[in-house]
């Protein structure tokens, strides 16, 4: 077998973006001895790119604002799919997570009596986003890593070793999660620039490895993002939810092709920012879906009111959740009112001064100017949508972050419940604060009331070696070799066509029939050279795990026969109150076992009925809204049904 590189840690956390570095501190501050393990560079998560700010009641902005209303917004946000427990947790935990942030050294932008800037949002019902200009991820992700180098400057302090108890492995792969009795043991990978295999040996691991938008040709993600947390997890027996619900963001850049899909922040339209068709009209007005009715502005004067007035005006529509937006955008160029590249425009220019925007927005404003060459201060952006967020991921206890597989933990994006159908913008940053500390807790509480820890068998890391290797063998007989660019050049085209904004049942059949074909195709994947920094091979192995998730996407969205949130299907265009508890659950069939050694297993998708939600929560809500998600069954206990 391949030499392997071995290490025994407490707790391995996969990931070192924000829902990451937020547990290896609570992990750490237990007292534990913690590896962070991510495939990109320290520092170059995906969480460094979020751009407009992290959701939390604090009331700085408007002092009516408070944790039930934060609550109540995320669940219309995500259609009343969301955890409501997780909903609760974040409503109510995230002010402390970003005070807390402070005491790190953040430095957020201040209201002019020095507290902390709120800024709107969509879906937002008060300024709730506290943010650093638009670079708001960045300046978390600066922060959390100072406290560590804190922490570590401590363990030196005691121990004369500063990776005595954090210690940092950086573009190193994971690729296998190993367990012993159906516990976790430790996980298998790989050193990007080397090829060299690594093990760690750990009862527990915190999965916090984002999201899966590489599957899909247009999307705001970065190349980190292909689905490895959901899919190791998913091959090691836990479970994953909500998959359907993929996040098409509204406003990606449509032009130039060379930026197609990178992100313009919502907060572009939070600080006054309008979008118009191709004829100049704000097009939002005519899309306020039933469910929102009376919640927006339904002129333009009341919406511009709103910015400056917002006690005596309704917010603009052009901030209704994204899925909204996207799906309003998506029906205006369909109608022949896009731009020349096929978008919307976005336009901030005329709405005020040239230095105010380059103030406000300094990274879209340079984003632009550097990379397409278009000028935000002077003229609108094309916009249209990409695929930039998955509600779906792996199931966990809101509480300890813990998944049905003992010993694994998960938190941030590869997790799912938290947005329910649909995420409102800012609810990611303060998810992994809230939820990467809960993991941490919950994964030091797993670990200290084990009597002996699992161990890794040799059979099983032969096994893990022998599958990353896989590649580099020629092919058997009578199959054919496969280049791994190809076939998720193919996958993305197929994701993007078949399975994106809006699905059709017919659609969706043609994308899992792609799908099996592409599956079919893997074993025979090949690359050339040798094991020393090999994109080619990297990405060989990251293409067994979208094809994974995207099964568990198009399986899950043919099921769900209605629309909701980031789940649009043409042929059953309205929302179903039948559908809304049930969630539909993804695992491999004949579980973990049947799992190794199998380049893509197969996967299974169940409906599995919702927890309703606590009496005392549900009264947050009038009975009226209520009726428009629940069934008349469902609701007939409620105060307000008499
Ligand atoms: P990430 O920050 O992506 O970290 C994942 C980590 O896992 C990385 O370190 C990666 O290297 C590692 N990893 C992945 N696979 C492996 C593997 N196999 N082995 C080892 N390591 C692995 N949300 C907001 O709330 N507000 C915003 O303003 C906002 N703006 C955004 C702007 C953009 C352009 C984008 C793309 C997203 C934005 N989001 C925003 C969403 C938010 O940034 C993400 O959902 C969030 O950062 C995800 O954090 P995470 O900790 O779950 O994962």
């Amino acid at each position: 077998m391949a030499e392997v590189e071995r290490h025994s840690y407490d707790v391995v956390v996969i990931g070192a973006g924000g829902a990451g570095l937020r547990a290896v501190i609570e992990a750490r501050e237990r007292g534990h001895s913690v590896a962070v393990v991510c495939k990109s560079l320290f520092g170059k998560a995906h969480t460094v790119m979020a751009e407009g700010g992290c959701a939390a009641a604090m009331g700085n902005a408007n002092s009516k604002d408070s944790w039930q209303a934060h609550f109540r917004d995320t669940m219309r946000g995500g259609k009343f799919l969301n955890n409501w427990r997780m909903a609760e947790l974040h409503a109510r935990e995230a002010p402390d997570r970003v005070w807390e942030l402070e005491s790190y050294g953040a430095l957020f932008d201040r209201t002019e009596d020095g507290r902390i800037s709120q800024r709107n949002f969509g879906g937002h019902t008060y300024p709730r986003l506290a943010h650093v200009g638009d670079r708001t991820g960045l300046e978390i992700i600066r922060t959390m890593q100072q406290k560590i180098v804190a922490l570590q400057q401590e363990d030196f302090a005691e121990t004369g070793d500063y990776e005595a108890r954090i210690k940092v492995f950086a573009e190193c792969t994971i690729t296998e999660l190993l367990r012993e009795d159906g516990r976790i043991a430790g996980a298998f990978g790989y050193w990007r620039e080397s090829g060299r295999f690594i093990l760690f040996d750990a009862p527990a691991i915190v999965m916090a490895t984002g999201g899966i938008g590489k599957s899909f040709k247009v999307t705001s993600n970065s190349w980190e993002y292909t689905g490895d947390g959901h899919a190791l997890a998913l091959r090691a027996g836990a479970k994953l939810i909500n998959m359907e619900f993929v996040q098409f963001h509204p406003t990606g850049m449509v032009w130039p092709p060379s930026v197609k899909g990178i992100l313009v922040t919502e907060g572009v339209r939070g600080d006054g920012g309008v979008l118009k068709n191709s004829e100049g009209e704000r097009f939002m007005f005519s899309y306020i879906p039933p469910v929102f009715k009376g919640q927006y502005a339904e002129t333009e004067q009341e919406a511009d009111g709103w910015l400056t007035d917002p006690d005596n005006n309704r917010r603009t529509p052009d901030l209704l959740p994204r899925d909204e937006v996207a799906r309003a955008i998506n029906s205006e160029v369909k109608a022949g009112r896009s731009t020349p590249h096929g978008g919307v425009y976005l336009d901030i220019a005329s709405r005020m001064p040239a230095d105010e925007i380059v103030r406000r927005l300094p990274s879209m404003h340079h984003q632009f100017k550097e990379l397409a060459d278009v000028d935000i201060t002077r003229e609108p952006m094309e916009v249209g949508p990409t695929c930039h967020y998955v509600m779906g991921g792996i199931e966990v206890d809101p509480d300890s972050g813990s998944s049905s597989l003992p010993g694994l933990f998960a938190a941030g994006e590869c997790s799912g419940g938290m947005h329910g159908s649909n995420r409102l913008g800012g609810n990611s940053l303060s998810d992994l604060l809230v939820f990467g500390r809960r993991a941490g807790l919950g994964a030091s509480d797993y670990l200290e009331s084990l009597e002996r820890r699992p161990t890794v068998s040799e059979a099983d890391v032969a096994a893990a070696a022998a599958m990353a290797l896989a590649p580099f063998d020629p092919p058997g007989e009578g199959e054919v070799a496969e280049n791994p660019y190809t076939l998720h050049t193919e996958l993305q085209q197929a994701m993007n066509d078949l399975v994106g904004i809006i699905r059709t049942d017919g659609e969706i059949r043609q994308a899992l029939a792609k799908l099996e074909e592409i599956r079919s195709r893997i074993p025979g994947v090949m690359v050339e050279g040798n094991r020393q920094f090999n994109p080619g091979w990297h990405l060989a192995v990251d293409l067994r795990n979208m094809v994974l998730v995207s099964e568990c996407v198009a399986k899950a969205a043919l099921m769900r026969t209605e629309s909701r949130g980031g789940h649009t299907r043409d042929d059953h265009p309205a929302m179903d109150a039948g559908w809304r508890g049930t969630l539909l659950v993804c695992s491999v069939v004949g579980g973990a076992e049947a799992a190794v050694g199998t380049v893509v297993p197969d996967v299974t998708v169940a409906p599995e009925p919702q927890q309703a939600m606590r009496a005392d929560l549900l009264e947050l809500f009038d009975f009226g809204e209520l009726a428009k998600y629940y069934t008349d069954a469902e609701l007939a206990e409620h105060p307000g049904s008499a």
